[in-house]
């Protein structure tokens, strides 16, 4: 069963045509994202949507975002709103959709029953469908005896062979009923997988499942199922590429028949490999810890990590570059990369990710992202002033290049907000140093700062870095003591110097006496 796609389809072409970006007979793919309301965005949704973002977006395409809510019993409210934010904030743009309209909507499949009504009675008419009038009552009996004799559920077609006239006098009388797709009962049906190459299923095995349910009373349509509607708008929506997970394998045989028996043109299938917990064992699941998108992003995770992080989950370039932007990505992808095993998500890669991608954002735009923690935390007010932010700017190059993650702010520049905590004096003393020694560097560095009129990092620079010589100690002798002073510990980003830049003359002024003091007790 596994194999490239067989080279004499139709599909096969589409799929070699998208590959090759200089022909001149290039199909403008057309993906979709067609996720069903039933809960926040996740890291899965998130890869599934980039993939096919990224697949139209390389080859000049068009992607769709198209929400399936017609299982309204599992309607979870908010989610279509976090699956638009998450994936806009995660730069992931669509062309046609819920919220932007197009050329083929409406986009809420709750809002196109008409077409699937009319589609699907289409089918009953020329016999590929039939009206199932078994009551709720009788298939539970069935599934009882099934289950009693051991054998597979499935319905046992008992309204398959109803004359069509007969059928029809009882749905115009009223009677209630289900369409059901009528199976192939022998013989195979083979699907053409990108990934997996062909992939043969035993009609036999398939049951004539459910497409249109029962019209409610006072509904004026009836309520398709997944598969009932799913393949109507990849067809109606000109979908070329249907990149989902491996959990829909199993309906791609029903799906490919119900595009032949409408005589339409199948999409190239890619059924992507699950995404295995951390431990490699099994799929990735809540109990993994955080898998929504917005949780993510509380915890400080910059946007372009996620992207980057999943991008890698089941894709590679031939040049094996991790560090990508959304444009690298657009560039580069192609399915030719995509894997067909399995891959772990890796959460100390996903924050190594986040590093690098916090290193390469403009200072400017680093500030951006760190506001909402510092409103948070209530040093920086909201809406910011300009002399607010201005002061973030300066802070910028202190941690750059030393956070993982923007939560991580706060807690690491909370002394360039408020005056440093209470320390002992003795944190002022650096290993083999007296007390007397220290009390020298301190002396020397309030002198030194008050008589400074420039106070530019510079200045500070070329001032201070002569303090270690002129007192005949190291350097960490003089600079260990200045940062406990006016940074309240021994660890803090930045050097002393760039700190007393940022506090500027008087607060750094202020900060060296109180040690001082502290010291002299
Ligand atoms: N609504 C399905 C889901 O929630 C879409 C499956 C498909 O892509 O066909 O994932």
């Amino acid at each position: 069963m596994q194999g490239k796609v067989n080279s004499s389809t139709s599909m096969e072409s589409d799929t070699r045509s998208t590959e090759v970006k200089s022909s001149t007979t290039i199909i403008k793919p057309r993906c979709r994202f067609a996720p069903s309301p039933t809960g926040y965005a996740h890291l899965g949704s998130l890869r599934t949507a980039l993939y096919n973002f990224l697949l139209a977006e390389s080859l000049g395409g068009e992607f769709i975002l198209r929400i399936e809510d017609t299982d309204q019993a599992r309607y979870v409210p908010g989610s279509v709103e976090d699956i638009i934010n998450s994936f806009k904030a995660l730069g992931i743009r669509w062309s046609e959709g819920p919220d932007v309209g197009g050329p083929y909507g409406p986009y809420y499949q709750s809002e196109r029953l008409e077409i699937y009504n009319k589609l699907l009675h289409q089918l009953v008419d020329e016999g590929k469908a039939y009206p199932c009038f078994c009551s709720p009552e009788r298939l539970e009996e069935l599934r009882k005896e099934q289950e009693a004799a051991r054998l597979p559920p499935g319905y046992d077609r008992r309204c398959r062979d109803i004359d069509p006239a007969e059928a029809r006098r009882r749905m115009e009388a009223g009677e209630p009923y289900v369409i059901r797709f009528k199976m192939p009962l022998e013989g195979v049906t083979v699907v053409q997988d990108y990934l997996r190459g062909e992939l043969a299923f035993e009609n036999a095995t398939l049951d004539d499942h459910v497409l249109l349910k029962r019209r409610r009373e006072g509904d004026e349509y009836a309520w398709p199922t997944y598969h009932g509607c799913s393949p109507i708008d990849d067809h109606l929506m000109h979908i070329t590429h249907i990149i989902r997970g491996d959990e829909w394998l199993p309906s791609s045989p029903k799906h490919k028949l119900l595009f032949e028996a409408s005589d339409w043109e199948v999409p190239v299938f890619v059924h992507l490999p699950i995404i295995l917990s951390p431990s490699g064992k099994g799929k990735m699941s809540k109990r993994d810890g955080t898998t929504a998108i917005r949780d993510f992003f509380k915890e400080g995770y910059l946007p372009e990590a996620l992207v980057n992080s999943l991008l890698l989950l089941g894709w590679s370039s031939s040049t094996g570059k991790e560090v990508y932007t959304m444009e690298e990505a657009i560039a580069e992808f192609s399915l030719e990369g995509l894997s067909k095993s399995p891959a772990a998500f890796n959460p100390e890669k996903l924050l190594w990710f986040n590093g690098m991608h916090i290193r390469r954002l403009e200072p400017k735009e680093l500030a951006n992202r760190c506001l909402p923690y510092l409103q948070e935390a209530g040093y920086v007010g909201a809406p910011c002033t300009e002399a607010e932010f201005d002061y973030l700017l300066k802070i910028i190059p202190l941690i750059q290049e030393r956070i993982t993650l923007l939560s991580e702010v706060p807690a690491q520049v909370d002394f360039l907000y408020k005056d440093v905590e209470d320390y002992a004096p003795e944190l002022l003393i650096p290993k083999k140093t007296s007390r007397e020694e220290t009390l020298q560097v301190l002396k020397h560095a309030v002198a030194l700062a008050g008589t400074m009129a420039d106070f530019s990092l510079e200045k500070i620079n070329a001032e201070f870095h002569s303090l270690p010589d002129k007192l005949g100690m190291k350097t960490g002798q003089v600079f260990m003591p200045l940062r406990v002073a006016i940074s309240g510990r021994t660890v803090s980003p930045g050097s002393s110097t760039e700190i007393m830049a940022v506090l500027g003359k008087e607060r750094t002024l202020e900060r060296l006496k109180k040690a001082l003091a502290r010291l002299e007790g």
